[in-house]
């Protein structure tokens, strides 16, 4: 983690004039995310699209539609959390962002945005999210099964635009999205408990543990 981890302002303009994979080449705008310095929920997705490309905002296209009604089950609004993604330039064509990408990217921007927000819960859109925070984890299986990772709650979910393609997916993430107040309740409440010095392991959480 980065010791100055510096303004999440002053990150997104970094992020805007940064050329330091070669994604930079294909992009028209950097999307470095966007909400509350403070916000409670982070949500990370994998990569800017088409739509977001030009505008340099994550999730405004149709998937980011969908992620805005997704929000609302959760009773929740667009402004109540902090978006962003694992790389901040569109891939061509859409395609998988490459390991040396990712490992570049979240190492500038990604986990040093996370630090400066300390966010009680990570809700993390697809694999490529998830596989940072949680590496063993597989999607189909373990989706809307928080963790705790690093004193916060990592809840991997279906990434919106794969329940718009697959509509047999779209009950299963708004089903976790339903869970969410009740996810960072808990998360909320363990970190609020004084630290026992005898015990500096993560709280077990067995009703909500992946295994
Ligand atoms: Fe920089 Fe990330 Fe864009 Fe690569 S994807 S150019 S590391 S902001």
């Amino acid at each position: 983690m980065s010791g100055s981890v510096g303004d999440i302002t002053v990150i997104a303009q970094e992020v805007r004039g940064c050329t330091r994979c070669g994604l930079h080449t294909g992009r028209v705008r950097a999307v470095p995310g966007e909400g509350p310095a403070d916000a409670k929920i982070m949500l990370i997705g994998e990569g800017p699209g088409y739509h977001e490309d030009r505008q340099g905002r994550p999730f405004v296209g149709p998937s980011g539609q969908f992620l805005d009604e997704l929000l609302a089950i959760a009773g929740l609004r667009r402004s109540d959390v902090f978006i962003a993604n694992v790389v901040k330039c569109r891939p061509p064509q859409n395609r998988d962002p490459q390991p040396d990408e990712i490992s570049t990217c979240t190492e500038l921007y990604l986990y040093r945005q996370i630090a400066l927000i300390d966010p009680a819960v990570i809700v993390t859109l697809g694999r490529f999210s998830m596989n940072l925070f949680l590496p063993g984890a597989r999607i189909m299986r373990d989706h809307g099964k928080p963790q705790w990772v690093n004193g916060r709650l990592i809840v991997p979910m279906i990434h919106p635009a794969a329940a718009l393609h697959r509509p047999e997916n779209r009950p299963l993430i708004e089903a976790d999205f339903e869970r969410l107040p009740a996810i960072l309740a808990e998360a909320e409440a363990e970190r609020s408990t004084p630290a026992d010095p005898s015990n500096d392991e993560e709280p077990p959480l067995e009703q909500l543990s992946l295994f």
